[in-house]
């Protein structure tokens, strides 16, 4: 069983864009410059949004927060959007979700400049992921693909069992999967809580990606021997061991599933770290893009 080390490989990538970046600052070029939006005060999405703009300052990137309060109304927001779209200073950005439930999500990203949305998440960048032209792929996806083709796990004719539908993660690795080549070329069934009989496509599986956000779902008698084991789970499980009061546990039964496993995730240090290596890596291909223009 071999680890697929996303703490390791996201250092490597980060380390190949800081070298990037040099480059360009010892060409005199403008380097790459990420913004995060936030709204309100979120305590994981304070997190997720803090590691994203210490590692853009890590790799040499400009980076820049916005904080909003949790009261700023839709009209308001759609402004800042605007405002960030004609920031020539600025390559890309994200607006850290989830957002206040008086906004409408699908309304503010739908407003985001399709070459900024280095999230991916624009139907523009998704229509495109889907056609296989040339976007910025959603950072978890395109994270899970960079790990598959690094570590040289093979796809093509494989069947790839994905559990979970959802429009950041579970949707898009469907697409990504069973696109031609390679990590790609896979036989491909996305999976979802109204799927019936679920173990009977887990057992047939060679490759499983797990997005769906129930602690140590997966468990070793779902699945057969040599299989793959993507883990995207993140949920916060009380722990009083613990001195945060709580643990982060993927959806993969990991103690079980890892020894029939050939290559597996861990959580945390799997999935996780990738995300904010391919969001950068986005940032990059944004900039280079402005570039060309
Ligand atoms: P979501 O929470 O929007 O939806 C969950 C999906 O799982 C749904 O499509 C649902 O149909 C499916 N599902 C729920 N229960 C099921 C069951 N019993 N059997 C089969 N399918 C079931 O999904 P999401 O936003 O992709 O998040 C999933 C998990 O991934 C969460 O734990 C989230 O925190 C984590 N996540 C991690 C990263 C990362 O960077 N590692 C990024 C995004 C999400």
């Amino acid at each position: 069983m071999q680890i697929l080390d996303g703490k390791k490989t996201s250092e490597d990538i980060k380390s190949e864009i800081a070298a990037v970046v040099q480059k360009m600052k010892d060409d005199g070029q403008k380097v790459p410059h990420l913004a995060a939006v936030i709204v309100g005060n979120n305590g994981a999405s304070l997190t997720y949004v803090g590691s994203k703009v210490k590692s853009c300052q890590q790799i040499g990137f400009e980076s820049t927060l916005v904080a909003l309060p949790e009261t700023i109304t839709e009209s308001d927001l759609l402004t800042k959007i605007k405002e960030l779209n004609e920031d020539d200073n600025l390559d890309g950005y994200i607006v850290q979700l989830p957002l206040p439930k008086h906004i409408d999500e699908q309304k503010i990203l739908m407003a985001i400049d399709p070459d900024k949305d280095v999230d991916g998440f624009h139907p523009a960048n998704f229509g495109k992921m889907a056609l296989d032209m040339e976007t910025f792929l959603p950072a978890t996806p395109f994270g899970i693909m960079e790990l598959l083709e690094r570590y040289k796990v093979e796809t093509a004719g494989k069947h790839t069992v994905v559990i979970g539908r959802s429009h950041i993660v579970g949707r898009p690795m469907s697409i990504l999967m069973s696109r031609k080549g390679n990590p790609g070329d896979s036989t491909v069934t996305l999976t979802h809580s109204r799927t019936k009989n679920l173990e009977e496509f887990t057992r047939n599986a060679d490759i499983i990606i797990t997005a769906l956000g129930v602690p140590e779902f997966l468990k070793a008698d779902m699945v057969k021997d040599g299989v793959v084991v993507i883990d995207v789970g993140i949920t916060r499980v009380d722990d009083t061991s613990n001195p945060k009061g709580y643990k982060i546990t993927g959806d993969v039964d990991f103690d079980g599933v890892s020894k029939k496993a050939s290559f597996i995730t861990p959580v945390p240090g799997g999935v996780g770290p990738m995300t904010i290596a391919m969001l950068l890596k986005n940032t990059l291909l944004a900039r280079e893009m402005r570039m060309q223009k």
